[in-house]
Parts: C-alpha cells; sequence; structure tokens
C-alpha cells in the first residue's frame, strides 16, 4: 500500500485531531502517501481531497473539533453515493482509508470495505457508545467539561438551596450521565440503560431535603428524557423548587485531556499499523489498556454495556 486517506465524520469529538495527526505522522514515517478527505463522507463524493504532508498536522493536538471538517451524509447511505465516494478513491489513487467517528461513520466504512476498499475505524464520539472499546476519542474531555460546569452550578444550588436537573449528552447511551454524576456525588443519576427509577429519585430528594440537605443535583442522559421535564416531575412530586441546566454543545468543544490525546495517538498509530498489515473492515479499540480490534459486523451487532457496578456504587455513595 503506498497511499491511504484519512476522513472524520459524524458528530466532531475532542482528540479527533490528535488521530489525525498520528495518522498522518506514523504513515509518513512508513512512507506512506496520506490525503486529507474534508467533510465526511460528503467530501469525499465531492473529491474534497488533499495531500497532506507532516507539518499539515502541525500544531493542532490540542485543538477540539477537527481540521478536517465533519459532516453527515445521507446520499452516502445509497449505493450511488458509495459509487461517487469509490471514483474520487480510485482517482486520487487511494488504497485504503481510515475512518474516525462514530457507529454510523462505521457502517459507511464497512460498506466501502464490502466494495473493495480497506478501511479501518477510529472510534471518536464524546458518547463512549461503541462496543469494543473501553473509551472513545472524546470521551474524557466532555466529561471533564461536564465537571467543571456542574462543580460551578453546585455553588448556586448550595447558595440558593435549590434542587438542580443537569441534562447532559450521550445519545442513547448513559456513559457521560454515570460518570460525571458519579464523579460529582449527584443525588441521582438517570440513564437510559437504568430508566425505571422514578419513584427512588423522588424518595432520594425527600431524604435528603428532610436530613437538611441544601442542594440536590440530578444529572440525567439525553437518551432519557429532557432536564425541562424532569424537573416538571420533580417539582410536581416534592415541592422542591427545582432548576435546569442544558448543558448541550458546550459538551463537545474544548481542548482534548490529556487522556484522550493519548489515546487519540496510540489508536490512529495503530490504525495505520493495521492497514499496512492488510487488515480490513475493522474497528480499533482499548481494552485493559491494551490495543484491540474487532470486525466491524461483530461490533455493530453488539449493545453497548453501561458499567452497573459504577451504577450500583453511585447510589451507594449517595443514600
Ligand atoms: P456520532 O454518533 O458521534 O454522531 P456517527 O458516526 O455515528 O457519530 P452518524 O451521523 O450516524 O454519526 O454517521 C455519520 C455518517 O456516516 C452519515 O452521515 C453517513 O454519511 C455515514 N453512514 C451512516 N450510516 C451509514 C450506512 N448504513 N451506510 C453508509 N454510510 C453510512
Amino acid at each position: 500500500m503506498k497511499k491511504i486517506g484519512v476522513l472524520t465524520s459524524g458528530g466532531d469529538a475532542p482528540g479527533m485531531n490528535a488521530a489525525i495527526r498520528a495518522v498522518v505522522r506514523k504513515a509518513i514515517y512508513h512512507n506512506l502517501e496520506v490525503y486529507g478527505i474534508k467533510h465526511g463522507y460528503q467530501g469525499l463524493m465531492e473529491g474534497s481531497i488533499e495531500k497532506l504532508e507532516l507539518g499539515s498536522v502541525g500544531d493542532i493536538i490540542q485543538r477540539g473539533g477537527t481540521m478536517l471538517y465533519s459532516a453527515r451524509s445521507e446520499e452516502f447511505k445509497t449505493e450511488e453515493g458509495q459509487r461517487k465516494g469509490i471514483e474520487q478513491l480510485k482517482k486520487h489513487g487511494i488504497e485504503g482509508l481510515i475512518v474516525i467517528g462514530g457507529d454510523g461513520t462505521f457502517r459507511g466504512a464497512k460498506k466501502l470495505t464490502e466494495q473493495g476498499y480497506p478501511c479501518i475505524g477510529v472510534p471518536g464520539t464524546i458518547d463512549n457508545d461503541i462496543p469494543g472499546t473501553d473509551f472513545t476519542i472524546g470521551f474524557d474531555t466532555a466529561l471533564n467539561t461536564i465537571i467543571d460546569a456542574i462543580d460551578k452550578i453546585r455553588d448556586t444550588a448550595t447558595s440558593h438551596e435549590r434542587t438542580y436537573v443537569i441534562e447532559v449528552m450521550g445519545r442513547d447511551a448513559g456513559d457521560l450521565a454515570l460518570w460525571s454524576g458519579l464523579a460529582d456525588g449527584a443525588e441521582s443519576i438517570i440513564i437510559p440503560e437504568m430508566d425505571d427509577e422514578f419513584d427512588e429519585v423522588i424518595e432520594r430528594l425527600k431524604r435528603g431535603h428532610e436530613r437538611g440537605k441544601k442542594h440536590s443535583i440530578i444529572v440525567v442522559a439525553e437518551g432519557v428524557t429532557s432536564g425541562h421535564k424532569l424537573s416538571r416531575r420533580v417539582e410536581e412530586a416534592t415541592e422542591l423548587e427545582t432548576r435546569v441546566t442544558v448543558l448541550g454543545h458546550t459538551q463537545r468543544g474544548g481542548s482534548p485531556t490529556a487522556s484522550d490525546r493519548v489515546l487519540a495517538s496510540r489508536l490512529g498509530a495503530y490504525a495505520v499499523d493495521l492497514i499496512m498489515s492488510g487488515k480490513a473492515g475493522i474497528m480499533v479499540g482499548i481494552e485493559n489498556n491494551q490495543l484491540v480490534n474487532h470486525d466491524i459486523l461483530e461490533v455493530l451487532n453488539r449493545e453497548h454495556k453501561v458499567d452497573l457496578e459504577m451504577y450500583q456504587l453511585s447510589k451507594e455513595l449517595s443514600i
């Protein structure tokens, strides 16, 4: 293999730039040419492709977002869209592709691989919702952003003796809510994987209030319900003054943490090793701090699982 391409697709995540940098530098280290494809699969179909050099990825390891931009493309889900993408790859002589993104991005990679274009997936999403890896690139940074926000909200919650509902991202996964709730000592954590405990939440709030607690924090994953709806239900059930903060897109940006930069560097470089060794249709990941790879199809058919021991611990620590 002489020429490879790299793209980012789906929601951006902090650390994607560090992953791009690792792909480019590692590939050049092994005397490959690397092409950056802008705007994900949309840019691939449109031929938005340019050669990247060592210097092209300088000064980006610390930046959030993605220098290659990201996009969602409905057209690429069609055979015609994929045909257009393959035509562009052929035109530029690109023999393999490394895609950085979430499960949708991996589905696209699988389609290309099936049509003779070897692709490797690198998990980049703040949601941490990809099976086959303990962590995805961007999760740690988003988590720390959330914790910083909750710490600040806690000051106001205490000063005004209020209950705060904080809605966090995560799509259908509860990882961001669970980890941030545990790290911030939230009274209740509501996640899609365990969405049956509203009565318990109310009981815990009342117990805390009776014991003289000055504030309560409830972290709710966006995959369960909106923070506003939950807040109304809490007010109706308790008569406690309740406020809502929806953290929204503040969770997606920002400079990646050390942990995300290191993870992105390791996974990006590993993806290059694998594509050079002739692997295709697989994703890279990290399990027990070891680099691993799995068939994309097998991963997509698996259900993401949240750590239920951690969930139980969060309850035990917020009695
Ligand atoms: P995140 O979950 O972090 O937003 P993602 O990669 O899951 O990331 P999606 O919007 O689901 O984000 O997918 C990104 C892009 O991948 C889509 O816009 C589309 O171009 C492509 N894609 C998704 N599903 C398929 C599919 N079944 N076949 C071909 N391409 C697909």
